[in-house]
């Protein structure tokens, strides 16, 4: 019977996964091996409060894990957590953009109340394989305004 296994450093609990990563019996397609994968790195504990963070997962498939070959790949971009406004009050998104530059094509939407700025890019780079073309959301705090985006 083919099985579904799992590898990368990035599974919450990837140990326990065992050397041959297997998945549940109940797993028995692709689709739902990158599915249960993406749980199981959802569920870890990841530090989203200073920037946006990429996972990944191997997914291997085969009659046992010697004969697994590579069965897809699955990528998992978490957004940064979004800051605290000012007084317990909520955000007031003013929508800035889309703006592009090259190939790369993102939003900058600033808060009118605390001016943090909310900043959706639909062209970012996974830090660990240089892929771009990534959408992530990341925020910057309006210390010093940039002329940038006015
Ligand atoms: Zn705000």
């Amino acid at each position: 019977m083919e099985r579904y296994y799992a590898r990368g450093e990035d599974i919450e609990g990837h140990e326990d996964l065992g050397v041959d990563g297997v998945l549940a019996d109940s797993i028995t397609s692709e689709v739902e091996a990158r599915r249960a994968v993406a749980r199981m790195l959802q569920d870890g504990e990841w530090d989203t409060s200073e920037d946006y963070v990429v996972l990944h997962a191997t997914i291997l498939s085969g009659e046992s894990p010697d004969e697994a070959v590579e069965a897809g790949y699955v990528r998992l971009v978490l957004d940064q957590d979004e800051p605290d406004c000012r007084r317990d009050q909520e955000h007031e998104w003013i929508a800035g953009g889309p703006r592009s530059h090259g190939g790369s094509v993102w939003y900058r939407d600033r808060c009118g109340r605390c001016g943090t700025v909310r900043v959706t890019d639909a062209w970012a780079q996974d830090p660990e394989t240089g892929d771009e073309g990534l959408r992530a959301v990341y925020y910057e705090r309006d210390d010093a305004r940039d002329d940038a985006d006015e």
